[in-house]
């Protein structure tokens, strides 16, 4: 019998089968494609550095030349005002640098790496339903033919990211009303960059409803997208790629980084809903990653979450199947964990769209070493330290103040 059969081969479930798998536990990863593939999401957080070191991959990440990321930049679009956040600068952030990187090359690596720690690694298998019985999970899914066959193990983990697989069958997605967001995006050459260090930051451009990105994620690409309303989009009734460049030409900041930009590949359109699952476990099910919970990409934080808990589901499971006493204790405290780091960076994105979180977030005062709470919590600090939990929430509360009276000076975007 398997101990584990893992949905999906991205960071959070290569990160649950590698580390389950070098624990010596028997697991199996069906990934429906075949890799490398194109895959969006490509700034990580400093807090992925120790995962990578747990994992092994740091060599192999540094020999395939990714772009450094040591801070990250905040733009208005008219270039009225800026934020440019160093994580070495931040008095509670332990982890001050991490990657750009390119999700085909980065993706391979780690499912490449779960099957040399001893994961049995299948590409082209599809999943297609689950059934829970008292001591397993049974598993049907298609191979690479179409042939259909029944897999079983004591636990499943459902890291089929925005697939949802697990929690669509069970309906349990909960789609956030407001944040109905759609992403156009390609990859470019001959964007303008900072020099120096700086070159490796990811770009943050905030117009009044909508935001770019600009992400180094090689020598020479750049990944630049846009996130807009869906419904903005429907009524433009112009091709996405035309409406990308409308829009990027209203932005003297963007006009100038873009101006000798040229595409390499395709033009990429995807949509952006934020969600989550009601329920992150079942008796032997854990849900990791975009499968747990997906939040507009703003803050860079998806591939931390998938590795986050894909590490603290790969120690669930490998401590149930140690100990079987415990396991709904466990899996309960897997659940309230996953969902504490979903809650904090889905407030932070709910609070970007309202422009005085920007209006405080781009002019941090001094004052009770509120910057270095919001540079840590950026970068992906989520032990729940007492000393920037009370400074995020003051944060928030002062938000709240903006809104009624002006603690700093108004932002126009016009
Ligand atoms: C526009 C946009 C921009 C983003 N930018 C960033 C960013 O800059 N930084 C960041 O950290 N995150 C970003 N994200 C989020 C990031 O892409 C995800 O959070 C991250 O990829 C989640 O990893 P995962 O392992 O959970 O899922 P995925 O990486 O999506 O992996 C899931 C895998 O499951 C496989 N799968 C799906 N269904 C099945 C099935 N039925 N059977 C077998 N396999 C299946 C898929 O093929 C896929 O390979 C962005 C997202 C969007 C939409």
């Amino acid at each position: 019998m398997n101990d584990a059969i893992v949905i999906g081969g991205g960071p959070g479930g290569s990160t649950v089968a590698a580390l389950l798998a070098a624990r010596g536990r028997r697991v199996v990863l069906l990934e429906k494609e075949r890799f490398p593939r194109f895959h969006i999401g490509e700034s990580l957080l400093p807090y992925n550095w120790p995962i990578f070191e747990e994992l092994g991959v740091l060599p192999e990440l540094e020999a395939a030349g990714f772009p450094r990321k040591s801070g990250a930049q905040f733009h208005l679009g008219n270039g009225r005002k800026s934020l440019k956040l160093v994580f070495r600068e931040g008095r509670f952030t332990e982890q001050a640098q991490t990657f750009q990187v390119e999700r085909s090359t980065f993706d391979h690596l780690l499912l490449k790496n779960a099957a040399a720690k001893g994961a049995d690694v299948r590409e082209g298998w599809q999943f297609q339903r689950f059934e829970q019985l008292p001591d397993r999970v049974r598993v049907a899914a298609t191979d690479p033919a179409g042939a259909s066959h029944t897999l079983e193990a004591r636990f499943l983990v459902d890291a089929s990211g925005r697939g949802n697989v697990t929690g669509n069958q069970e309906g349990l997605r909960v789609i956030h009303p407001q944040l109905k967001k759609l992403a156009l995006f390609g990859h470019y050459t001959g964007v303008a960059l900072d020099a120096g260090e700086k070159a490796g930051d990811t770009v943050i451009v905030r117009l009044a409803d909508k935001w770019f990105w600009l992400i180094p994620i090689s020598a020479t690409k750049v990944s630049v997208g846009l996130v807009l309303d869906c419904a903005e989009f429907a009524a433009a009734k112009t091709p996405p790629e035309e409406l990308f460049h409308r829009i990027a030409a209203t932005s003297p900041v963007l006009r100038a980084r873009m101006q000798d930009a040229r595409l390499v590949g395709e033009f990429h359109t995807t949509s952006d809903f934020s969600y989550y699952n009601r329920r992150l476990t079942g008796p032997r099910l854990l849900r990791v990653g975009d499968a747990a919970g997906f939040m507009d990409p703003i803050f860079s934080a998806g591939v931390f979450l998938a590795m986050f808990s894909g590490k603290l589901a790969a120690e669930t499971v490998d401590a149930c199947l140690r100990q079987p006493f415990g396991t709904v204790w466990r899996l309960a405290r897997y659940e309230r964990k996953t969902f504490s780091a979903l809650r904090f960076y889905w407030e932070m994105v709910e609070q970007f769209y309202t422009q005085p979180f920007i209006e405080l977030f781009l002019e941090p005062r001094e004052k009770w070493n509120l910057p270095a709470a919001v540079n840590a919590a950026l970068a992906g600090e989520l032990s729940g330290r007492w000393a920037i939990r009370w400074r995020m929430r003051l944060f928030f509360l002062l938000v709240k103040l903006q809104a009624r009276r002006p603690l700093v000076p108004r932002i126009r975007f016009d």
